[in-house]
């Protein structure tokens, strides 16, 4: 019987701990790290009112394939646009591996208007250079050279997208992030643009749904984004779009994803400017 208080109580204390995180981690507390972020990579991002910044943020999310903009990055997403901030997505690829592109094309189109990404503000790259493949790897060169196409063209001072890991250990996914940080370190991402990675975890903590809030909160980042219940029915809907990659174990990463609920990104160094120019 004292047990099973003891077990009660520790629950309840825990369920309570992550409110509070909640509580803490508002959209105030995000806007305020994204400004520091911005600060990071962007000397000409001066400005300290923060309630401004918002409107000056021109984020671009990088990603490998139609249902990453959902399954990995929806909190972020969400955030930024819940601060005005003008978001944009750039999918390397049209996720063809099954022969499904032209659906996938689709499915990624309708997923960013349930998360709210305006279609002029989605594009999809398809091209043989860059195929959804995980046994190919794509060249650094070839995705780094559309990456700073697409960031100039559209103004763009903040980049996110996966880590060295790319969340799932995908090597369209991890090539991304050789292709930004080669951009970050040889200096050749525009003057006001921050760069940032969102961090990895591991597969036990992944599935921990938003039970693992408090330990993404008491380790080191520079920029987290959590969804309460609203933010997550609006990513499960988008991921829902994706009908074609919609097998059983989708229903339940939709559900015990930590992914859903919460994105933690670190800023990815920068190197002096111009030092290799693609
Ligand atoms: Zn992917």
């Amino acid at each position: 019987m004292y047990v099973l208080l003891v077990i009660c109580v520790a629950v309840v204390s825990y369920l309570l701990w992550i409110k509070y995180i909640y509580y803490l981690q508002n959209l105030a507390k995000s806007r305020k790290q994204l400004l520091k972020c911005m600060l990071c990579g962007n000397k000409q991002f001066n400005s300290p009112q923060t309630s401004d910044l918002s409107r000056k943020v021109r984020a671009l999310f990088l990603t490998a394939h139609p249902d990453d903009e959902c399954m990995f990055f929806a909190p972020a997403i969400l955030g930024l646009l819940e601060l005005n901030a003008s978001v944009h997505l750039l999918c390397l690829s049209q996720g063809n591996y099954y022969n499904q592109g032209v659906q996938r094309r689709e499915e990624l189109l309708d997923s960013c208007a349930v998360l709210g990404i305006p279609d002029s503000q989605v594009t999809i790259h398809d091209s043989k250079e860059l195929p959804d493949n995980p046994n190919i790897e794509w060249s650094i060169s070839v995705a780094s050279s559309v990456i700073l196409k697409h960031t100039r063209a559209h103004s763009i001072n903040l980049v996110l997208t996966f880590d060295g890991t790319g969340v799932s250990g995908h090597s369209n996914h991890t090539a991304i992030y050789k292709a930004v940080s080669y951009l970050g370190s040889t200096g050749n991402v525009p003057d006001d643009c921050s760069l940032l990675s969102l961090s990895t975890i591991s597969v036990l903590r992944k599935y921990l749904s938003f039970l693992e809030l408090p330990i993404s909160w008491l380790l080191p980042s520079d920029l987290c984004f959590i969804v309460e219940s609203k933010g997550h029915y609006q990513a499960k809907r988008a991921m829902l779009c994706h009908r074609t990659q919609l097998l059983w174990f989708r229903y339940l990463y939709i559900w015990f994803s930590r992914y859903m609920f919460v994105n933690t990104f670190r800023v990815i160094d920068q190197g002096p400017k111009n030092l290799k120019v693609y």
